[in-house]
């Protein structure tokens, strides 16, 4: 039998829209519900929830940052299926959009004073643009 790992892994990112990255990688980290997760290609087979929050991937010579949104993540020893509900690469955001929806998240949850689903949404947002500027950060570095 042979032993030896895979070098690669082939990575999909796949939104309702569109597929935002389809190819061979080294490594990739994905926003597991419970913690970031790394993982290099032979990796034991896993389904995980996601969380908003950074999507990277190792390529030969460089490394490329992603936000996601909800969704999940199939680990095969070859291959890594994101299925997020929204997906852009760093150089694709918008970052004033971000701003503002960052900041109309902030103001609904100063408003919101009992607990229930509408500081839920406030706080999804509030995520997801925060990671969207954290991901965009990343192109001036
Ligand atoms: P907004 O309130 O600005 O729409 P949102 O978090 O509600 O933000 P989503 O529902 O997560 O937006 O995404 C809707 C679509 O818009 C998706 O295709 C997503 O990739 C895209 N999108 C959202 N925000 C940005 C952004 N700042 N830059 C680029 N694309 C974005």
């Amino acid at each position: 039998m042979d032993q030896t790992l895979p070098s690669e892994i082939q990575l999909s990112v796949v939104t309702p829209a569109r597929e935002v990255a389809h190819e061979k990688v080294r490594g990739v980290t994905v926003p597991g519900k419970s913690g970031y997760l790394g993982i290099l290609p032979g990796h034991a087979p896993l389904l995980s929830e996601l969380q908003a929050g950074e999507l990277t991937y190792e390529r030969e010579s460089s490394t490329e940052y992603l936000a996601v949104s909800r969704g999940f993540v199939e680990v095969l020893p070859e291959r890594v299926i994101v299925l997020a509900e929204a997906a852009e690469r760093a150089g694709d955001i918008d970052t004033e959009r971000a701003q503002h929806a960052k900041q109309r998240a902030e103001e609904r949850l100063r408003k919101i004073t009992e607990p229930g689903i509408d500081r839920e949404r406030a706080r999804s947002a509030l995520d997801r643009a925060v990671t969207r500027l954290a991901v965009a950060a990343r192109m001036l570095k």
